[in-house]
């Protein structure tokens, strides 16, 4: 099948989208095409709303009876259901909460909490660094002999055996957006007695993702990628039913009470997933996520995963027929549906050249030491746009622009 690769033809395409009328409600501004949704998702139409009336109406007015009468309380698993939606969970098994960080470490602890004995925990080298930085946090907090034992993604099959307690992986690589096998992986910790935790901050809103189906045991996520809940939005965390009335996580603050509002001295975990949870939801955060989860679960899960591939193919097209004589090299799996919704490149100078295309309006982001990563956002994006953006960066690289000593400059968060 020859690729659409012409002007007219993804015209066309856009024309016979389904999910074109989704793109009006993001608040992205004229000027940029945003390839950087899986960093940060724009803004929606409904959020700014949402939250415009949560500051006036429910703060302003509502003042602290809004815990009762605006539905703040229940935000947690409200929310986590409809995120859980997304990942193949059940009812009642996903909250939003806290950071991915900080869920990692409850979601770890809780995991290790149901294992005896064993003291190995499992992960990938070249992980997202917070993954392997609590890791090595739970090691030093557990003051015991535990070992985290990090393998390149190719050894992490074998690396799952009897010895292991608990097998901490992300389930779309953060660069190269390399997906694990999740139902195969998940299996293998459990034939060998292990349990496992997925990171679903690239899976949630980009893949297919089936908690449930693979059995997995916990998860953890992100609200702010391509959720679109916002700068800083809360996170989320998963628990297979199966594990809440016994599992136990050391942030046992007053939220994961079974009765929060009964002020006693003793602790006594909640007997469901909100044993999970630790203090107080952040509501404005969590009503902007809300608002951006909703959109999401208006449109059709099967028709965006199917133009995310379409996407995903174009635009690695495009970047071939326009770009290809240049040294950009290809890092991500490449095979489409193996890969989730971001592309990575390795150029030498990756970052000043994302500096360059960020100053032509072309916002994807680079990540140390030499990729360019452009996301893939089926709601918002076009087929055009990923024409135009692959056009701006082929321009950069013929008149060699990014050469110039402003796109050198490093800044705090590339
Ligand atoms: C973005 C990301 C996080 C983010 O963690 P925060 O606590 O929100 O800063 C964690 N894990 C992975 C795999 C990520 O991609």
């Amino acid at each position: 099948m020859t690729l659409p690769l012409d002007l007219a033809s993804l015209q066309a395409l856009d024309q016979d989208d389904p999910l074109r009328p989704f793109k009006n409600r993001f608040l992205i501004p004229e000027d940029v095409l945003y390839l950087n949704g899986n960093s940060l998702g724009p803004l929606t139409v409904d959020a700014k709303q949402r939250l415009t009336d949560a500051v006036s109406h429910e703060w302003g007015t509502e003042l602290i009876r809004g815990w009762n009468t605006a539905g703040w309380y229940d935000m947690p698993k409200r929310v986590g259901d409809k995120i859980g939606k997304l990942i193949g969970a059940e009812s009642g098994e996903t909250l939003l909460c806290d950071s991915t960080s900080v869920n990692l470490f409850k979601a770890v602890s809780a995991a290790l909490s149901l294992t005896t004995g064993r003291k190995k925990i499992v992960s990938e080298s070249g992980n997202f660094p917070t993954d392997l930085y609590i890791l090595d946090g739970i090691k030093s907090f557990l003051k015991g002999d535990y070992q985290v034992d990090v393998r390149p993604r190719e050894d992490i099959f074998d690396a799952i055996d009897e010895e292991t307690a608990v097998v901490v992986l992300t389930h779309v690589h953060y660069v190269t957006g390399d997906i694990f096998p999740m139902e195969e992986i998940t299996a293998k910790a459990h034939k060998c007695g292990a349990l496992i935790v997925w990171d679903l901050s690239h899976s949630v809103g980009a893949v297919k993702t089936t908690l449930s189906k693979a059995h997995a045991d916990f998860a953890v996520g992100c609200g702010y990628k391509h959720l679109n809940g916002g700068p800083g939005a809360p996170a989320f965390i998963y628990a297979a039913k199966r594990h809440h009335h016994t599992m136990h996580q050391p942030l046992s603050g007053w939220f994961s009470h079974i009765n929060p509002f009964e002020f006693t001295d003793k602790y006594q975990p909640a007997d469901d997933a909100h044993r999970l949870l630790c203090g107080t939801t952040p509501i404005l955060g969590a009503t902007a996520l809300e608002a951006a989860v909703d959109l999401f679960l208006e449109a059709d899960g099967a028709v965006r995963l199917k133009k995310l591939e379409q996407m995903s193919r174009i635009f690695e097209g495009l970047i071939e027929e326009k770009c290809g004589s240049h040294d950009l090299t290809l890092v991500s799996p490449a095979d489409p549906t193996a890969r989730g919704a971001h592309l990575s490149y390795h150029h030498k100078d990756g970052y000043a050249l994302m500096q360059n295309l960020i100053d032509r309006g072309v916002i994807g982001d680079f990540r140390a030491p030499s990729y360019l990563r452009f996301g893939l956002s089926p709601l918002f994006m076009g087929y055009e746009d990923l024409y135009n953006a692959a056009e701006i960066l082929s321009e950069i690289l013929e008149t060699g622009s990014f050469k110039a000593e402003k796109y050198q400059v490093k800044q705090a968060v590339t």
